[in-house]
């Protein structure tokens, strides 16, 4: 099985959506669709209904208006949800503390209800490594584009993994990445329907994402889909999320 951990279903029509989903269960890829807000995540948790191989994180994104019932909504669905995210830090357009002040409460909310973080940082990379410092719970940073003293950085903090975007079939940078981080901390996404220079992003890209990990760590394909399978179970706990 294949994983595509950092999608944006609602990004297309409801229509569309469903039927990436059967697409995504004939090609035997599994999703962790992404919230960017309140009324995303309503979204996410619907579309996770539609299958087993589809799961639900919800976050808030920091360029969106922070909605206080955010906190109460991850609490109500705690046993729906493998993570929290898509949250972080994004100083592109504007920088202030608030991002921070709610990012930080966001930690907090994790290590109380035990999930994993997926993370977004955008010219704040820095900030983010410091904050996430007080976190519990495994941490994953979506197409990280710190330095490399950045990534080293990250490494330094056990409870870090990586996700490795497809448009690394293109990106030396997530080549880079991907040569500097062990198999056992990265994952895959597509950040779909976004970040792809071609036609529409759909996470039956993912497949580039894997290819390009098992070419640059000289491993066959289906043991690097193994490991990185291993991985999403021992942080995602997805094979216990699926017996509940
Ligand atoms: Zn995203």
């Amino acid at each position: 099985m294949k994983y595509d951990i950092h999608c944006h279903l609602t990004g297309y029509t409801y229509c569309d959506a469903k039927s990436i989903i059967k697409e995504c269960e004939k090609k035997k890829i599994s999703l962790i669709i992404n919230g960017l807000n309140v009324l995303d995540n309503l979204k996410v948790l619907k579309l996770s209904k539609l299958s087993s191989n589809i799961h639900a994180s919800i976050g808030m994104h920091p360029t969106d208006m922070f909605d206080s019932g955010f906190i109460s909504q991850v609490i109500k669905n705690k046993n729906s949800i493998v993570s929290i995210g898509e949250v972080g830090l994004d100083y592109k357009e504007r920088i202030d503390n608030s991002q921070r002040i709610i990012f930080k409460k966001i930690i907090n909310l994790a290590n109380k209800i035990n999930k994993p973080l997926i993370v977004h940082s955008r010219n704040a990379e820095k900030e983010v490594l410091e904050d996430l410092k007080s976190s519990k719970v495994p941490i994953i940073l979506h197409c990280f584009s710190g330095k490399r003293s950045l990534i080293h950085e990250a490494l330094a903090n056990p409870l870090i993994y990586f996700s490795i975007p497809a448009s690394c079939e293109y990106s030396e940078q997530f080549q880079e990445l991907i040569k500097l981080v062990s198999i056992e901390k990265l994952f895959c996404e597509t950040d779909s329907p976004y970040l792809w220079k071609y036609e529409l992003n759909t996470p039956l890209n993912i497949s580039h994402s894997y290819e390009m990990i098992a070419k640059l760590k000289s491993l066959k394909l289906k043991d690097c889909e193994q490991i990185i399978e291993n991985n999403v179970n021992k942080v995602f706990k997805i094979t216990e999320f699926k017996n509940n």
